[in-house]
């Protein structure tokens, strides 16, 4: 069968044959891969500045963000049948006994760093026709969000980040209403963290670089975000122009942006960074205001990764709600499917929003 593999070593990226997977153990399921989205890690692995291949492997098999069908399960599995639909979630344990994370199954929150990450880091990923994994790491769907759910994995960053949000958001002794939020970035994950926030109700905005007549922009305010371009608004004009934010949701992975958006961070705000920005050098920020107002105006900032099973069942129901709210915007995220043998050429050409392979093709 098929795959999409890179070679780091040898700095390639090709589709090659690899043999079907076998089911081992009896929690095994076999799924069939019907899409896989392209992200910009996918983009980062294949121009070999981040990813691992698996232990004694010199190639790695891309692609996390998978949506299958269960074809055959194994005689210990309970809830999942063959016909199903699943989202695959990306993070394995490691096996370090002292890391309390992966023993209670919160991977996302690995300390010992042994976690292997499918399709990223030191296990192969999903850009193929068959994968086996354990049943404790798919995610049922339901068949009603089949045309979307290829965005699931991208939704559970918000839908993670979300989780830990509300956690912070109790230290209010009073219920927070009309909160403000500003999300930088207009990507996939900034426009899915945009529609969670507006379903949230909070007056949302969404920051980024393409003008206000784009097709990002235009897909912001269809489902009632407002949209400010940088190119009118330079960050510094960013307070003025949104207001004061109670939550910032940083989706570009760029230190001069997210830093430079902290002075739009209302007092008791809450600044979440899920954007990796790859090395560009040292840059100047003025870190000590910064640090002022984090101090002086009880801020939070936290960083979120990965993916819990409980943030994907929470990314599901998430995205039943997306769908029921604001339908079109959710389908005009997926802006092009393609066939595998044509990925490595998206992966070097970025265009539309998200970018997803077509397994059946
Ligand atoms: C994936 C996460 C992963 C992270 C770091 C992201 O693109 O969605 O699951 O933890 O990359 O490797």
């Amino acid at each position: 069968m098929r795959a999409l593999a890179v070679f780091p070593e040898r700095r390639e990226l090709r589709v090659i044959e690899v043999p079907p997977p076998a089911r081992r153990g009896e929690r095994d399921v076999t799924v069939r891969i019907r899409e896989v989205g392209i992200c910009g890690t996918d983009r980062d692995i294949s121009s070999f500045q981040y990813g691992t291949p698996p232990r004694g492997s010199d190639r790695l098999v891309l692609g996390h963000e998978a949506l299958g069908e269960v074809v055959e399960v194994g005689s210990g599995v309970r809830t999942l049948a063959p016909g199903d639909l699943v989202a695959l979630s990306v993070r394995r344990p490691c096996d370090d006994p002292t890391c309390i994370a992966c023993r209670v199954g919160r991977q996302d929150f690995c300390i010992s760093g042994g976690f292997t990450e499918r399709g990223i880091k030191g296990a192969d990923g999903f850009m193929t026709e068959l994968v086996v994994d354990e049943e404790r790491y798919l995610v049922k769907v339901p068949r009603s969000l089949v045309e979307v759910a290829v965005l699931l994995e991208p939704l559970t960053v918000a839908a993670k980040a979300a989780m830990d949000l509300d956690a912070i958001l109790r230290r209010y002794p009073w219920e927070p209403l009309g909160l403000r939020a500003l999300v930088l970035g207009a990507g996939p994950i900034g426009l899915l963290s945009a529609m969670m926030l507006v379903a949230r109700n909070a007056t949302t905005f969404v920051y980024s670089r393409e003008g206000t007549d784009g097709e990002r922009a235009v897909l912001a305010r269809s489902f009632g975000a407002e949209y400010v371009s940088a190119a009118d608004t330079p960050l510094s004009e960013l307070p003025a122009r949104v207001g004061m934010a109670d939550i910032v949701f940083e989706a570009v992975g760029t230190a001069r942006v997210a830093f430079g958006a902290m002075a739009a961070l209302a007092p008791n705000g809450v600044f979440i960074l899920s954007g990796f920005p790859s090395a560009r050098g040292p840059i100047e920020i003025d870190l000590d205001s910064i640090m002022r107002d984090i101090v002086l105006k009880n801020q939070v900032l936290f960083g979120t990764v990965n993916a819990s099973r409980g943030a994907f069942e929470a990314a599901v129901r998430q995205l039943e709600q997306f769908m029921g709210l604001f339908p079109g915007a959710v389908r005009k995220l997926i802006t092009h499917r393609a066939k595998l043998e044509d990925v490595p050429e998206l992966l070097h050409r970025p265009s539309g929003v998200k970018q997803v392979v077509d397994l059946s093709r």
